[in-house]
């Protein structure tokens, strides 16, 4: 019997001290760090993380799994930093809100967070949704379902009747009146409650909505919605809970508030003057473009009946806006923040982005930067993402193509790993 035991021990240490490594050998790899497209590099991969990277072509001992990328253009997992992960947009979204429990949105949320793991998004930054947003991220962390590592604002934070009241354009008798704790201030008071609740509900950062927006059923598509005393208070507070603050605003001055008020993030910036580029330099805020978003609202508003009427005129006016805004701040020297505001469009196909900022005037190889490394420092990840780089993270994806050389193949992404695993080959 004792023998028994010490050969089972003797089994399971040699087991576990022989896990596998895998051999990615890649054709090219894109440096992120350095800008550099390398080529014939093997990428080896211990557990859930990167353990070294050798020159030309290697492989490992005989348990060890090679995989042969040697005509793919191989990078680190994509990070989007502007995505609703429990919805899309359909022409029925403005009924589901009273017909739809948060089980409903659950189910379809899961299936969100499959595609967008398999169009390269390894992380995304989900900018507000009914909460469901975090037992999603929890799923996912715990293994229970696919998807991308999230980073959540819970529930947005908005003011009466702004962009993120959730009530806009119901019905008297089954709208209430909501409050910080549903993610509604008017008060400095206010404010600090509704961080407070997002850090209890167990939100990882917090998104207001500093103007007015195109899919609420409200008038206004960009005037301020918050005073910057409230906007100061929420940023204060948040930075208390080591939580940063993302701002939907497509109007000016809400957005000149929001980055004086302390926002790491302008989401949209529409209308953006060149007093506000100047000053989100100085504050070192970024600009998430999510011009995708733009030109599918355009695109849908013509469809009669897709939106409310009271959407269309907004969404004609500011969605062919959001492309020249980012042009215009990018050769300005603003930061930018990859982010495409997925849900407002199909998720899955955030890789669209790309094109579109290539279009604008942004290097292919900028571009990728905004969407790995530059994303990875907002997120305080620095360190573990963004990059192929021995002791960070084992996400990385692979493209049939060189995106320095052919950008649209960003929408069509062939290889998929997060934290060492294999989800798509
Ligand atoms: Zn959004």
């Amino acid at each position: 019997m004792q023998k028994l035991h010490i050969l089972i021990f003797v089994f399971v240490c040699t087991f576990f001290s022989q896990a596998q490594d895998i051999y990615l050998q890649c054709g090219k790899v894109i440096d992120t760090k350095t800008g550099k497209v390398l080529t014939e590099k093997t990428i080896v991969v211990s557990g859930n993380k990167i353990s070294k990277i050798q020159d030309g072509y290697t492989t490992g001992k005989k348990d060890d799994t090679t995989i042969d990328l040697k005509n793919k253009t191989v990078m680190p997992g994509l990070i989007d930093m502007h995505v609703h992960i429990e919805g899309e947009t359909n022409p029925k979204a403005y009924l589901k809100r009273y017909t739809d429990n948060e089980a409903d949105l659950a189910f379809d949320a899961v299936g969100f967070a499959k595609i967008s793991l398999m169009a390269g998004f390894t992380t995304v930054r989900d900018l507000g949704g009914s909460g469901v947003n975090i037992a999603l991220r929890k799923a996912i962390a715990q293994g229970k379902i696919v998807g991308p590592r999230v980073f959540t604002a819970g529930k947005i934070l908005s003011t009466t009747g702004g962009h993120g009241d959730p009530t806009n354009g119901g019905k008297k008798s089954l709208i209430g009146d909501p409050g910080p704790k549903e993610g509604v201030v008017n008060s400095v008071e206010d404010a600090r409650k509704a961080v407070r609740q997002r850090y209890k509900n167990g939100a990882d950062l917090i998104k207001i909505t500093a103007t007015g927006g195109v899919l609420s059923v409200a008038k206004s598509g960009s005037n301020p919605q918050f005073t910057i005393e409230e906007i100061k208070a929420i940023c204060e507070t948040a930075k208390d809970y080591g939580f940063h603050v993302a701002a939907h605003a497509h109007g000016d001055e809400g957005m000149r508030r929001a980055v004086l008020g302390g926002v790491k993030t302008i989401e949209h910036g529409t209308l953006m003057s060149e007093k506000t580029m100047d000053l989100m330099k100085q504050h070192d805020a970024y600009l998430v473009p999510t011009i995708t978003a733009g030109k599918e609202v355009t695109e849908k508003a013509r469809i009669d009946g897709y939106y409310p009427a009271i959407i269309v005129p907004k969404a004609l006016d500011i969605g062919p806006k959001i492309q020249n805004t980012f042009k215009k701040a990018y050769e300005r020297g603003v930061g930018i923040a990859f982010g495409t505001d997925a849900g407002v469009f199909k998720h899955g196909q955030n890789g669209k982005e790309f094109g579109f900022m290539v279009e604008a005037g942004m290097p292919a190889i900028e571009a990728i930067q905004s969407a790995t490394t530059t994303n990875a420092k907002i997120l305080n990840m620095e360190n573990e993402l963004g990059q192929i780089t021995a002791g960070f993270l084992a996400d990385i994806v692979a493209v049939n193509d060189d995106p320095t050389q052919k950008i649209d193949t960003m929408e069509n992404i062939v290889f998929v790993m997060k934290e060492g695993k294999i989800y798509k080959q």
